[in-house]
């Protein structure tokens, strides 16, 4: 099966902290892949990597084959939807204008697309998103990143913020993505969810990557890991 994702070798070194140490994966088209790892693992650091944000110390990371800091990145940039894990919106502009000039800079989103996420989150879009709470902007930012229809979406613990409720409706909503053929990857420090919506796991400790299995492998072992 193609790879979306590929990670080798993958250092990054901040100083003297060394955030990734040797990190290789693969992601496969069309699945779930979580990735898991406590606090401070470098999760958000290897994503950083991958969406073309942060240069690695050494080793690459690719995606549809193209490292997304160099240029030439652009032409893949399209086909992917990001979740950041901290994210900043203009609070005085409304909802519904920050996802209309996302779509713009995006290339369009069809507006069937836009209403089925919207059906999923609700979202008052006439308010200034300065109102909205953590998990609003969350689901915003999770309606955004799959406006445009890309083939991979990359997501920094999007469950962050949530309300049980609205998290179970964000683990449904990834696993019908993927059963359209999305390639979704999945940080999160949550166990429960990353076996509840990943086909495959790599687990993330302190910068190494300690494992990397099928999520029915993980489920066996399940307490033992993190
Ligand atoms: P969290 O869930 O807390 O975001 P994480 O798994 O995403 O955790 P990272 O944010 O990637 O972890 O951080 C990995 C390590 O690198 C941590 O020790 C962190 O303090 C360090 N680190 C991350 N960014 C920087 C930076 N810009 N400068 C210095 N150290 C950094």
């Amino acid at each position: 099966m193609e790879s979306v994702i590929e990670v080798e070798r993958l250092v990054k070194r901040y100083g003297s902290v060394e955030a990734l140490r040797d990190v290789s994966f693969s992601v496969l088209s069309g699945e779930v892949f979580g990735y898991l790892g406590p606090n401070g693992a470098g999760k958000t650091t290897t994503i950083r990597i991958i969406m073309g944000l942060s240069r690695p110390t050494s080793g690459s990371a690719r995606v549809f084959g193209v490292e997304l800091y160099k240029p030439g990145g652009s032409g893949v940039r399209s086909r992917v939807g990001y979740v950041p894990g901290v994210f900043e919106f203009y609070g005085g502009v409304s909802g519904g204008r920050i996802l209309d000039y996302w779509c713009q800079l995006a290339g369009g989103c069809s507006r069937g697309v836009v209403r089925e996420l919207l059906e999923a989150f609700p979202l008052p879009l006439e308010s200034a998103v300065g109102t909205y709470s953590r998990g609003m902007k969350q689901m915003l930012a999770l309606v955004m990143a799959f406006s445009h229809e890309p083939d991979l979406v990359v997501m920094d613990e999007p469950t962050t913020g949530l309300d049980p409720l609205a998290r179970g409706r964000v683990l449904d909503f990834v696993r019908s993505k993927a059963r359209e053929g999305v390639t979704v990857f999945f940080s999160s420090h949550v166990l429960s969810e990353v076996q509840r919506v990943a086909d495959r796991v790599g687990l993330l400790r302190s910068g190494v990557l300690v494992a990397l299995e099928d999520v029915s492998s993980l489920l066996r072992k399940s307490g033992k890991v993190v």
